[in-house]
């Protein structure tokens, strides 16, 4: 080692000596000993400490300072000793070496020394700072080019020496002369305090000021030195990373989605308010837990795994089923993306969405789809979409089914495609309707036929539809096709069936037609010579009476009654064949109601009628029918109610009504003896007297119910009885 070397000090960024060794006894003062901690400023003489505390200043900012790699001479109480400094190059965090030797022996060559202060002030010179000193008589003691060059004052003026010029330039670049500026001034002129400010330029740098007074060696004031630096450049990278990171927070903040930050283990270090709300957990709760222990246990390792390879700076994504404190789900899309850290701390962002409702509309979505592949498979309906803007053609599964189509249903198809299925005769007609329809905004619907490959044909039934945007342009038709060939088939069966009826019932028209003529010529044919026989007998009466026994005269008596009965039975027939016959035109709105009670109210009056109680329960319809004929037929149905009443009971009939099929049902119920069961059916038919009936009515004729009977078909109705001997029938019929 070095004999001259007297002690070493080792100081850090912030001008605290960390460690001392040898001999401290040139130092001023008492000082003798030099502790860790203490300020190695000042330790310095005071002319020294401004000039050595901006040199820390450098140090502490990463620069190189000043003095290094200098020799100072400094004169002491007791001995010359020249500090050396140096910063080692290897050291992590910079720090300071200065070395202490004794130069009381050393012939300091004058010239050296003039070396020396000329060395430093071309250090001042090329220093980055603006540097000025001035006296307290405001006399300029230094300046460097870079002071000049930052406030852009004139040479000449920097040599007239006077602040007081300098300041008269510099004062009008400060945004705030009055203020921070000459404030600056009157504050530190005569002071002995160091001091740094920010001042901002009109023409928008900034400076950072630093000044400190410079010392004699009596501690008396002789000058103060002012530094400025241009930190514009500083000041904007810091507002930029300032408003950076505003925006990443407010981004952070107002994301719907769940932004974690977790560190290298998965750590969660901060969460948004959308975590809290999405996940239900306290951010307390959350900040300092693993981010796996909020996902459930099946798919821990999973994300663990992804953590483990975004470590290696690939984003990672994937979905999870997190847990909630109250045991819920929530699936979530996870995206794991490294933090860009200077230090590689291999932190996280952890972005993750909700998509507990998307899954399950997905879910939802899929089993509608689902339902309607399978609605349409069943109903052979196939449904379409036309872009008509790209022309391409989107086809639901059955539609290839339908159309025996095997194209890749992922590939979309052109309206030629499916023309090429349509059966060649149909094409046009189609292609017309098709083409048709976007231009007039309209539907088409359309039967067609398909041939499939196997050279079938089926019918089927095209509809669409056009679909216009906000602007009613045409965009897009939707439609559908419906396989109708089983239907087609059904209908044609059905229309034959339908034809076949109706030749069977033309022929049934015939032959009724016939027999009605034939029951008419046969009822008027019979007339006259029935009115012979009545003549003769009439002539027998009169002329041979007298001729006659008691049997002659009885026998007589019976022709005669014969006669009169069949007087009644050909009337009777007459009527039978004419209803119906000429009568189908002559239909009117018949007020049921009002014709009944005429009726009744008629009965009433007769002897016939007895003390007949008739009641009618319901109202009676306006029908369209044939007014006699409706007249007859109740007027029959009451006179048989009536009639077939023993006489000793008085007869009680009830007309009701209520609705039935297309019309009405209206029935006509007696307390008389009954029809007995074996007759029931044949007590409609022409000439039919039951032996009850006979005996209460013997000059019946068997045709009233006939003709009831016949007067309902004639209307489009059906009549049926319902009876139970001794206590009663029930006549009912319908009419539309
Ligand atoms: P007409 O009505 O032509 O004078 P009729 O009453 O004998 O003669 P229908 O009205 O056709 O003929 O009746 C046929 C037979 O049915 C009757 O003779 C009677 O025996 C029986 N009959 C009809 N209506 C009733 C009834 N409401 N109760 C019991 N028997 C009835
Ligand atoms: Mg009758």
């Amino acid at each position: 080692m070095d004999a001259s070397v007297i002690s070493k000090l080792s100081i850090d960024t912030q001008g605290i000596v960390r460690s001392a060794s040898g001999r401290f006894d040139w130092l001023p003062g008492s000082e003798r000993d030099v502790p860790a901690g203490t300020s190695f400023i000042d330790l310095l003489p005071s002319h020294l400490q401004p000039a050595f505390s901006l040199g820390i200043g450098q140090l502490d900012r990463g620069e190189r300072p000043w003095f290094d790699q200098q020799s100072f001479t400094v004169d002491t109480d007791g001995s010359d000793v020249a500090l050396q400094f140096h910063v080692p190059k290897t050291s992590a965090k910079p720090i300071l070496e200065c070395t202490v030797r004794d130069t009381s022996a050393d012939l300091i060559d004058n010239r050296d020394r003039v070396f020396r202060a000329a060395l430093l002030s071309a250090q001042h010179h090329v220093s980055m700072d603006g540097i000025v000193i001035v006296s307290p008589e405001s006399e300029i003691l230094f300046w460097n080019e870079r002071y000049a060059a930052l406030w852009g004052i004139p040479r000449e003026v920097m040599e007239r020496r006077s602040i007081q010029d300098v300041r008269a330039v510099t004062s009008q670049m400060v945004v705030d002369p009055d203020g921070v500026f000459l404030e600056g001034f009157q504050t530190y002129d005569h002071s002995r305090d160091i001091a740094e400010d920010e001042l901002l330029l009109r023409d928008g740098r900034v400076l950072l000021r630093h000044s400190a007074p410079v010392l004699d060696k009596d501690n008396s004031i002789l000058g103060r030195f002012w530094s400025y630096r241009d930190i514009t450049e500083l000041r904007n990278l810091q507002h930029a990373a300032e408003e950076q990171n505003a925006r990443l927070n407010a981004l952070v903040q107002n994301n719907q989605d769940i932004v974690i930050s977790i560190d290298r283990h998965g750590v969660i270090e901060s969460v948004n308010p959308a975590t809290v709300e999405i996940l239900k957990y306290p951010e307390a709760e959350l900040r300092g837990r693993l981010i796996t222990s909020l996902i459930a246990e099946e798919d821990q390792a999973l994300l663990q795994d992804q953590i483990d390879s975004a470590q290696q700076g690939t984003p990672e994504e994937g979905e999870f089923t997190a847990t909630r404190p109250d045991g819920e789900r929530a699936e979530l899309r996870i995206k794991l993306i490294p933090i860009d850290k200077a230090d590689g701390a291999g932190d996280f962002w952890v972005v993750a969405s909700d998509i507990t409702e998307a899954k399950q509309a997905a879910t939802e979505a899929r089993a509608a789809q689902l339902a309607l592949e399978r609605a349409q498979q069943l109903t052979n309906l196939g449904s379409f979409e036309w872009d008509l803007s790209t022309n391409q053609l989107i086809w639901s599964p059955e539609m290839y089914r339908l159309l025996d189509r095997d194209e890749d249903p992922e590939v979309p198809l052109t309206v030629n495609d499916f023309m090429s299925a349509v059966h060649p005769e149909d094409r046009e007609q189609l292609g017309m309707a098709i083409k048709a329809a976007p231009k007039t905004n309209s539907t088409y619907d359309i039967d067609f036929r398909i041939l499939r490959r196997d050279g079938s044909v089926r019918m089927v039934r095209g509809a669409g539809e056009v679909v216009l945007d906000q602007e009613d342009t045409p965009i897009a038709m939707v439609g559908a096709v419906l396989d109708i060939s089983e239907q087609r088939r059904h209908e044609e069966a059905l229309q034959q069936l339908v034809d076949l009826l109706e030749e069977k019932t033309a022929a049934l028209e015939y032959t009724t037609a016939e027999q009605e003529s034939f029951i008419y010529s046969v009822s008027h044919d019979l007339r006259s010579p029935l009115i012979s026989i009545q003549g003769i007998a009439e002539i027998i009466q009169t002329d041979y009476e007298a001729h006659l026994d008691d049997t002659g005269r009885a026998y007589l008596e019976r022709i005669h009654a014969n006669v009169r009965r069949m007087q009644a039975m050909l009337t009777g027939l007459l009527e039978l064949s004419r209803i119906g016959r000429t009568e189908k035109g002559s239909r009117h709105n018949v007020d049921l109601h009002k014709l009944v009670t005429e009726i009744v109210d008629e009965l009433s009056g007769t002897s016939g009628a007895r003390e007949a109680k008739i009641e009618i329960i319901d109202q009676l319809p306006v029908v369209q029918a044939h007014y006699t004929r409706m007249s007859q037929l109740f007027m029959n149905l009451l006179d048989n109610a009536i009639k077939y009443t023993p006489k000793n009971r008085t007869p009680v009939i009830v007309i009701s009504c209520e609705t039935a099929d297309n019309g009405w049902k209206v029935s006509v119920q007696d307390n008389g003896i009954g029809i007995p069961a074996e007759y029931q059916s044949s007590a409609v038919g022409m000439f039919s007297r039951l032996p009850g009936g006979q005996r209460l009515n013997p000059n019946g004729s068997g045709l009233g119910l006939a003709i009831v009977s016949r007067i309902v078909t004639t209307h489009g109705g059906r009549l049926w009885l319902e009876s139970a001997e001794g206590e009663g029938t029930r006549i009912s019929f319908t009419l539309s």
